[in-house]
């Protein structure tokens, strides 16, 4: 059993796993750079420990220091959030090897997914559907041979990609060798690692992810499907579940090839299994081994807490459900609240001189700050998510209609009038959107 769990991770998330593990009874200890000495989850944890200067590198990243931190609390575990070391396999080992338990995969299995190349080959061979492409890296002198095979267009990414970075389209045979030669630059320069691969271009694809959890001994679950197609630079500003484009059969044709292929590879512990879905087809693109920053969208419609799985399946007390327990209810959208000019997304630091949460039936707002709270330049600019469910999809919006002109925060810009755009937009109230919508959108004098 798990007794203390050392949060390994700031802001909204951070309180996200604080507010589980008091549920469950368990101890929490909070880790934070000197920037961080007044955040909400510091003021919440039983005990906080200071790991460092603001810069993430020297805290947040500084896996020395957090093993540190354990030894002196006396954690038995570490829940990672997203970002900073969650899908760090290298941390999950060094954990392992001081006898603390990493809340989240086996550390071999961050290996697989995090290499995008090895992640597309285990995929394929646990039956997910992949989108076409080279057969592992493609070299400059045969991305052409490559190319024809697959069809332009093309698109070349990093093998150890994230973020979107060094990622290069090309239309056609001239524009090609140019693609992967900046990828390539890209790559290493973001990654330390100049390895690409090639896969066909999809023209105007929707992003589904199935989110899973998988207890290590071969039982997994999935919950059903997040659209996270609204991005800006492949970024997330808007999810929903479900999503608009799927019916029932859809979804749980697709969230049955992810739970069987989980259960193969036993996996252990919360994921999400990204795909790129286009006349019908889904292509498997990448998979997450960690809790993503829209989840509670699933927690809504399905009223589980998977944080509270994680935790359980991590401390070997197996999952709570089975598939047949679970119950999709209504529909639930994330507006993610960035403190950034609602248009040019620039951030926008500084105080918070007045803040009011919104409230009510299906109204859930995640986040760590509160009024009089000093946002620090040093990390991203999330500082909350709002979260609305309601029976049905015009329910929800109708809902989020409401929210969003409850919702106040003053003193620095954010993406609320963004978000209040959107809403009232007749694409969005029909469901009909792409992955490029959002920029096209952007692009359009405001
Ligand atoms: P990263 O890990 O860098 O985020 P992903 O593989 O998850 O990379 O891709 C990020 C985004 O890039 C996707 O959400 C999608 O918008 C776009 N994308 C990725 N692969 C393709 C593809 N084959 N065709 C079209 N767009 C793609």
């Amino acid at each position: 059993m798990i007794s203390k769990i050392l949060i390994a991770n700031r802001g909204e998330i951070a309180l996200r796993v604080l507010r589980a593990c008091k549920e469950l009874g368990i101890a929490t200890v909070a880790v934070h750079s000197t920037a961080d000495a007044n955040a909400m989850h510091v003021r919440l944890a039983d005990e906080s420990v200071c790991i460092g200067p603001p810069p993430s590198r020297d805290s947040y990243l500084n896996i020395h220091q957090i093993v540190a931190a354990c030894e002196i609390t006396g954690a038995d575990a570490v829940h990672p959030g997203y970002g900073f070391l969650s899908e760090n396999a290298k941390f999950a080992d060094i954990l392992d090897a001081h006898g603390i338990t990493f809340i989240g995969p086996t550390a071999d299995h961050i290996r697989i997914m995090g290499d995008k190349i090895t992640a597309k080959e285990t995929a394929k061979s646990l039956g997910i559907p992949v989108v076409p492409g080279s057969a592992g890296e493609v070299k400059p002198e045969n991305a052409l041979e490559i190319a024809r095979e697959i069809g332009f267009p093309v698109l070349i990414k990093a093998t150890a990609g994230g973020g979107g970075r060094g990622m290069k389209v090309a239309k056609n045979e001239e524009e090609l060798s140019e693609a992967v030669s900046t990828a390539r630059s890209e790559a290493l320069a973001a990654f330390g690692n100049d390895a690409v691969y090639m896969e066909k271009y999809l023209g105007k694809p929707r992003h589904i992810e199935i989110q899973v959890v998988g207890d290590g001994e071969g039982n997994a679950i999935h919950l059903g499907e997040r659209d996270c197609s609204l991005q800006r630079r492949h970024q997330k500003v808007w999810e929903e579940a479900n999503s608009p484009a799927l019916n029932v059969e859809q979804r749980m044709k697709i969230g049955e090839i992810c739970a069987d292929a989980m259960r193969k590879l036993k996996y252990r512990g919360a994921g999400t299994i990204e795909f790129l879905y286009e006349n019908g087809e889904f292509f498997f693109i990448e998979m997450n081994t960690r809790l993503q920053v829209e989840h509670p969208i699933t927690e809504a419609i399905t009223g589980i807490d998977l944080v509270h799985e994680q935790i359980r399946v991590a401390s070997g007390g197996g999952l709570s459900v089975t598939q047949d327990e679970i119950v999709f209810s209504g529909h639930a959208i994330e507006c993610r609240i960035n403190a950034e000019d609602p248009r040019t997304f620039v951030p926008s630091p500084g105080t918070i001189t007045h803040f009011h949460a919104p409230g009510g039936l299906g109204v859930r707002v995640d986040s760590g700050v509160y009024q009089g709270y000093k946002i620090p330049p040093y990390y991203d600019s999330l500082i909350g998510k709002l979260i609305v469910h309601g029976r049905t999809r015009v329910e929800c919006m109708m809902r989020l209609r409401r929210v969003l002109d409850e919702f106040v925060i003053d003193g620095i810009k954010t993406t609320l009038p963004l978000f209040q755009d959107l809403i009232n937009n007749q694409d969005i109230a029909n469901g009909d959107y792409d992955i490029h919508w959002l920029e096209n959108y952007l692009a359009e004098p405001a």
